[in-house]
């Protein structure tokens, strides 16, 4: 058996804890430390069992917590060269704490993480997939303009799958971000809308996907509703089933207690 338990997802914070038996890891640390602690405290999760922090990328809602939480539980942190280098530059983490590149894949106690590679305007963003003791499997991918082929074939290679599905098109056009804003989040870097993450999703259910989580859900220019709506629209049209064929959610913005069981 193995978990995931979104703690932050937004552009305010995000934060995810996957855990295979006894160990687990954090990907990102956004927020702050206490609030970030204060979150693994409402899900029961023993700071004991994180093993370490992986960083997609050096923007702020995914690192904000990094440097101090690191710091107090003496975790490694583990990044492409590029984050790693640019977390440093701007001083999100200490020169002196546990840092590695992952170059590829690393093994962590009983669990296997690979790094994928995500088209965001950061130095080196990357997304993980990762397997556990038991062999499941998942995949978190978010902060990306389009899915590259190393995170598709990450995404259909899981049992479940933290994808973005971060703003509908209309809403962000129409919406009261600037003209500049709106063109990066719509840019081949920027972030994955509700349509182009409905459309990949029957592929992933019949490779094997049975878990669903909606995730880095724009506050501005998106809803929960209208994202699992666009999700569930899709999948109804190429016959799939929600509850039968697959589970789906959207991840909380702060954590609402619930996880994916996969
Ligand atoms: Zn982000
Ligand atoms: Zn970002």
């Amino acid at each position: 058996m193995a978990k995931i338990v979104p703690l932050f997802s937004s552009s305010r914070g995000n934060s995810y804890y996957i855990a295979g038996n006894n160990e687990g890891i954090l990907v990102d640390a956004g927020r702050n430390c206490k609030q970030l602690e204060l979150s693994l405290l409402q899900n029961e999760i023993d700071t004991k069992t994180i093993k370490a922090i992986f960083v997609t990328h050096e923007h702020t809602d995914h690192c904000s917590a990094l440097r101090v939480f690191a710091k107090r539980y003496d975790l490694p942190i583990y990044a492409t060269k590029g984050t790693l280098d640019a977390l440093i530059s701007t001083d999100k983490v200490d020169v002196n704490a546990k840092l590695n590149v992952i170059e590829d894949e690393v093994t962590l106690g009983d669990m296997k993480i690979k790094r994928v590679l995500t088209s965001h305007d950061a130095s080196e963003s990357c997304g993980y997939h990762i397997v556990t003791a038991d062999s499941r499997r998942c995949s978190l991918v978010t902060d990306t303009g389009f899915l590259t082929a190393s995170a598709l074939s990450a995404l259909k290679d899981s049992n479940a799958v933290v994808i973005e599905s971060n703003h509908d098109i209309e809403m962000l056009k129409n919406g009261p971000y600037p003209y500049i804003l709106k063109k990066r989040v719509l840019s081949m870097t920027g972030h994955l809308s509700n349509v182009d993450c409905a459309k990949v999703l029957p592929e992933l259910i019949e490779s094997g996907v049975t878990r669903i989580m909606l995730s880095h859900l724009s506050h501005e220019n998106n809803t929960p509703r209208l994202a699992l709506e666009t999700s569930v629209a899709t999948l109804s049209g190429a016959g799939m089933k929600k509850d039968e064929d697959y589970t789906i959610m959207t991840a909380p913005v702060e954590t609402n207690g619930k996880s994916i069981i996969f």
